[in-house]
């Protein structure tokens, strides 16, 4: 973490977990374990259909709720779809972009994590832009050009007063929901890689500033020294994220002084 130059973001992603009946009761346990969080904001992302529920139960805690996911077109005939102007009418701030299961699973591509992108900074939502590199691409020692091509190919066409709203999540894809963790030094070169791909394209001012969070397994135990690395600004938690005494171990290890 750098707290001078940036935020630091904890930003919880439920997937398809948690009913709508579930959020105030988590809200209501979360406030109980939860400490002050003086110098992270902190973030759930939920299902669509949870989100008025978290709005309403997060408003208290100053806890900012997130999307998992948006369509790209701003509206019209697109059956079963949301819309980022959608999101920010109910409240929304923030929206997950290209996870590695929409990829995986829902054929999302570069291309379309660019049009996503630009749908939700011009709906003025905050993107969580997801990158990471599968386990073939590490054991074959192209991590960081998998890396390099994800941020340019998401960025693409954004302007830099827009990409001060954006935020990167450096997810890699084997220690996603997997209990294998990348070590500290593994996260830290990969995000200071992530920030020098910034700079490339913004400017050392621009890079300084952008918040990029780690994601992958972190949780109670391995919060602390992964945020210890100075270019990893937060995380992006999944199934600790549904765990109140977890989630809010992880956002006390962001605020110690
Ligand atoms: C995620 O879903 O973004 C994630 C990092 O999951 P987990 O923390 O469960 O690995």
């Amino acid at each position: 973490m750098n707290r001078k130059y940036r935020k630091t973001i904890i930003a919880g992603n439920w997937k398809m977990n948690m009913l709508p009946s579930q959020v105030k009761p988590f809200a209501d346990e979360l406030k109980a374990v939860s400490p002050r969080a003086k110098w992270c904001e902190t973030v759930i992302c939920a299902p669509f259909v949870d989100l008025p529920a978290a709005i309403k139960a997060f408003k208290e805690l100053r806890i900012s709720v997130g999307a998992e996911n948006l369509n790209e077109n701003e509206k019209g005939a697109y059956t079963g779809e949301v819309a980022a102007n959608m999101l920010v009418d109910l409240g929304v701030k923030y929206v997950i972009i290209g996870h590695s299961e929409r990829r995986q699973y829902y054929g999302e591509t570069d291309f379309s994590v660019n049009k996503k992108v630009h749908a939700a900074l011009e709906a003025g939502l905050q993107p969580i832009v997801c990158v990471g590199e599968s386990l073939e691409e590490r054991e074959m020692g192209i991590t960081l050009e998998r890396i390099n091509l994800q941020v340019k190919a998401a960025l693409s066409g954004v302007s830099a007063e827009k990409m001060r709203r954006v935020v990167i999540a450096y997810e890699p894809i084997w220690a996603i929901g997997t209990g294998r963790t990348a070590t500290a030094e593994q996260a830290g070169e990969v995000c200071g890689a992530i920030r020098g791909v910034i700079r490339d394209l913004y400017g050392a001012r621009i890079a300084r500033a952008v918040t990029i969070q780690y994601g992958g397994s972190m949780n109670d135990k391995n919060a602390a020294e992964l945020l210890a690395q100075p270019d990893i600004d937060g995380g992006l938690i999944g199934g600790a994220s549904l765990v109140p005494a977890k989630f809010a171990a992880i956002i006390a290890a962001a605020n110690q002084e």
